[in-house]
């Protein structure tokens, strides 16, 4: 017996999807996951993809369509297991026919997370982590979908769902019971190319400034012609001119990176792109892919004549999976033109993993694994996708690459300061009038910044997402620049109403849940950062409270083995350097411990750790 699977529209674009519809009788799963193994080539690095199609189609990735998974790959039952856990995704239980995704970042919860979660469980029946008892509708958390500037927002089934009230939940909710494709549901499309035939989404671009490098005009094809009348050497030498550095956030030399991978030895190179942007509080590459994904691929094509590939890859998190196939129409249309000329692209979406913005993580996952950082040496240039020489670089990276080629690297390096040369695009978010992006030229203040967005009022400003710096006041003049506050593109304002301890606490949870786990440090170190500072948030802790979490900090720093671990101290560490006050005002300034012990509550922590009822509730 083989019982209906109801899927809306194409299979890659809903791997949201769970069915209960699909509790299928085993001969029904094993053809099922075969004709999908068959379908992707048996290609190991299609593993995600399979994964997602299994869990698309049978409502989840079960024991046994893991081990299915693996028999019909060859692959052991350990590594299919071990991507499945890895994201978050992926689940080996059923996620409902309609899954709810809600942004839980620090920003969702200024702008009404709570409100918005409560409507939900009001409104399905379950509470967050659950799903409704006849596995229509599952209700989760995710961290940042990207969405900042219009939250809270939720991803459902695939499709965005932004500035969320409680009324749009009733509708949504009310949708979803009567059986409705979730992208019927959304009444208004955004602005600009969100309102495509092919993405047709409510979220809007917000482009509240453009600047003279990404957002200004160009004509498609014209750099990639210029880049063609020179050698591969000279663009490589345009950038090294223009002093172009990574715009993830890392900053290292473009035309650098470009050299080493060019001359690195190998059968052939890799252009890769990092389009999975989840430091939480940037969205700026999500306005590139929607508006310019063509000056995005022009890039990536002069990329590869730089560096001798012929393949590119982009890799898209999944959390804008929505963008996939009017991303993959631009690709089309621009081999269609001969834009791209025998330059290769292919779309590879990641599955929910923070790390994977992290290049070597990026290549593991690009490679159908989990996405855990490599050991480096040798790094990507060297030994990258598939072991071959491969430059991983940012979206914004590459749209600065093109005009870079059009209008030389001099003309570039003009704009912004000595060590943080053209343009950059910044996320902002938070507590002011105007959020979106904003490009500016690197240098700019922050108080010049905070003027245009209209965030005057703010007591702190985030620059650089949870891993980066934490300024107050007397900071903000201050310069947005590699030398200064270094940046990927976030930016989250803070006004006089906020407790900045809630916002280190929402970011310390959001490294304990993205560490991939592979070093002590990191796995074990961010848990007890968090504990410890829920205890000072408690006013249970003491000045010596204080010296250990400062201490603990820099050995989680020192100890960890790539970004992730050697930065989630930061959001504790910056604003004990700028809000010490804050901190001093919850610890008991008189003792050095704290005497009282609550014993029954001590008891109830243990008895919900063991699973185990509380003694009196067992009688
Ligand atoms: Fe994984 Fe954290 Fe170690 Fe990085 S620092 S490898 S995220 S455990």
């Amino acid at each position: 017996m083989f019982l209906p699977v109801i899927i809306f529209g194409n299979l890659e674009n809903n791997y949201f999807i769970g069915s209960f519809y699909s509790i299928i009788i085993k001969e029904g799963t094993m053809g099922s996951i075969k004709g999908i193994v068959e379908k992707h080539g048996k290609d190991k690095t299609r593993l995600l993809d399979i994964i997602r199609d299994v869990q698309s189609d049978l409502g989840c990735v079960s024991e046994e369509s893991v081990l299915q998974i693996a028999k019909e790959m060859g692959l052991s039952k350990v590594e299919v297991d071990g991507v499945v856990t890895f994201y978050h995704f992926f689940s080996k239980t059923p996620v409902g026919k309609y899954s709810v995704y809600l942004n839980n970042s620090a920003v969702a919860y200024m702008m009404g997370y709570s409100e918005i979660q409560k409507a939900f469980e009001k409104e399905v029946g379950c509470s967050f982590g659950q799903t409704t008892p006849d596995g229509t509708i599952g209700l989760f958390t995710t961290s940042c979908i990207g969405m900042n500037d219009q939250e809270p927002a939720a991803i459902i089934n695939g499709t965005v769902f932004t500035s969320l009230t409680a009324e749009k939940v009733r509708d949504i909710v009310s949708g979803m019971k009567s059986g409705k494709d979730v992208r019927d549901l959304v009444k208004q499309y955004g602005d600009g190319l969100n309102q495509s035939e092919l993405v047709k989404s409510m979220v809007n671009n917000n482009i509240q400034k453009k600047g003279q490098v990404v957002f200004s005009p160009y004509e498609t094809g014209s750099a990639i012609k210029k880049a063609a009348s020179m050698t591969p050497e000279q663009v490589i030498e345009e950038m090294k001119i223009s002093n172009l550095r990574g715009r993830g956030g890392a900053g290292f030399p473009t035309g650098m990176k470009w050299e080493f991978c060019r001359k690195a030895e190998g059968a052939k190179h890799y252009v890769v792109c990092n389009a999975d942007e989840g430091e939480p509080g940037t969205f700026k590459d999500r306005v590139i892919l929607t508006e310019i994904p063509h000056m995005l691929f022009e890039g990536m094509a002069i990329a590869g004549f730089a560096v001798g590939a012929k393949e590119g890859i982009l890799y898209l998190r999944a959390e804008y999976a929505y963008l996939k196939a009017y991303l993959e129409n631009v690709l089309s249309d621009l081999k269609k033109k001969g834009v791209l000329a025998s330059f290769d692209i292919k779309i590879k979406l990641g599955a929910g993993a923070y790390i994977c913005g992290e290049e070597s993580a990026l290549i593991e996952s690009a490679e159908g694994k989990r996405g855990e950082p490599r050991n480096r040496p040798p790094f990507p240039v060297q030994y990258g996708y598939l072991g071959y020489p491969t430059t991983v670089n940012n979206v914004e990276t590459f749209c600065s690459a093109v005009k870079i080629v059009l209008e030389g690297g001099a003309w570039y390096k003009k704009m912004g300061t000595a060590q943080s040369a053209g343009t950059k695009l910044l996320s902002v978010s938070g507590d002011c009038k105007k959020p979106g992006i904003y490009e500016v030229e690197f240098g700019t203040t922050v108080k010049t910044l905070l003027e245009e967005c209209e965030g005057r009022t703010a007591v702190a400003v985030q620059v650089g997402g949870p891993s980066g710096s934490c300024i107050g006041k007397k900071d903000f003049g201050r310069r947005i620049c590699y030398d200064d506050l270094a940046t990927g593109g976030s930016v989250i304002i803070i006004g006089p109403d906020r407790n900045i301890l809630d916002v280190v606490h929402n970011f310390m949870e959001f490294f304990v849940e993205e560490s991939c786990g592979w070093c002590v440090p990191c796995r074990a170190g961010n848990v007890l950062l968090l504990k410890k500072l829920e205890k000072i948030m408690n006013g249970k802790g003491t000045k010596s409270d204080l010296e250990e979490i400062e201490s603990w900090c820099k050995i989680v720093k020192a100890g960890s083995r790539c970004g992730l671990g050697q930065t989630s101290p930061n959001p504790i560490l910056t604003t004990l350097q700028n809000f010490r006050e804050i901190y001093d005002s919850k610890i008991n300034k008189d003792l050095d411990f704290i005497t009282e012990f609550d014993f029954a509550a001590a008891v109830k922590d243990s008895c919900e750790a063991a699973g185990r009822k509380p003694h009196a509730e067992e009688h």
